[in-house]
């Protein structure tokens, strides 16, 4: 049970859509430990960066219900920046179903005042959403970074930039 009352139950999404490291399992295949819709079968003895991993519907009671990465298809964390929304491969239009994509750009509005980023991640392709339009990104491979041409608070433009290049 977590802060929000709030158990994974029937959900094993982030054992599919998360890349995990220690394990070298890759994005968007299911862990070889997991069964999908049941669990972990090696829960004791789990990664520590499954330990440490929630996803925000599951610490965050403001997410309503139907967030839930089992029913939505979509798993949403935290980054620096702002919200990543990670799309179910099987279901790359979740997000784009009522009522998430209203709701997500709703987020988008707000966040664009507090310099803060809605991104969708399906597969390997990444879309940046603003107040006014979705920006395609294409595939943002690890050292790359999203950079943002503002007027004001506005998103103006956005590219992809090694990250070395900035630096
Ligand atoms: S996606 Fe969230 S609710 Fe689903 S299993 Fe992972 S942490 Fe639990
Ligand atoms: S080790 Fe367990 S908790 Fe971690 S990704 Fe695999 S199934 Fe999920």
């Amino acid at each position: 049970m977590t802060a929000a009352g709030r158990q994974c139950g029937d959900c094993t999404l982030c054992c599919k859509v998360m890349a995990i490291e220690e394990l070298a399992k890759p994005a968007n295949a299911w862990c070889p430990h997991c069964e999908p819709g049941g669990g972990c079968r090696t829960y004791p003895s789990r990664p520590a960066e499954c330990r440490a991993f929630s996803c925000v519907w599951l610490v965050n009671a403001l997410l309503e219900e139907h967030w839930k990465p089992s029913r939505s298809k979509l798993v949403l964390t935290t980054s620096d920046d702002g919200l990543e929304v990670r799309c179910d491969p099987g279901f790359p239009d979740a997000w784009r179903r009522e009522p998430f994509r209203g709701e997500l750009r709703e987020w988008a509005i707000s966040g664009e005042a507090l310099d803060m980023t809605v991104v969708v991640i399906v597969g390997q392709r990444m879309t940046l959403l603003t107040a006014e339009r979705e920006f395609d990104l294409g595939i943002v491979g690890p050292d790359e970074r999203i950079v943002r041409e503002l007027e004001g608070t506005r998103v103006v433009n956005v590219t992809v930039a090694k990250a070395s290049d900035l630096e």
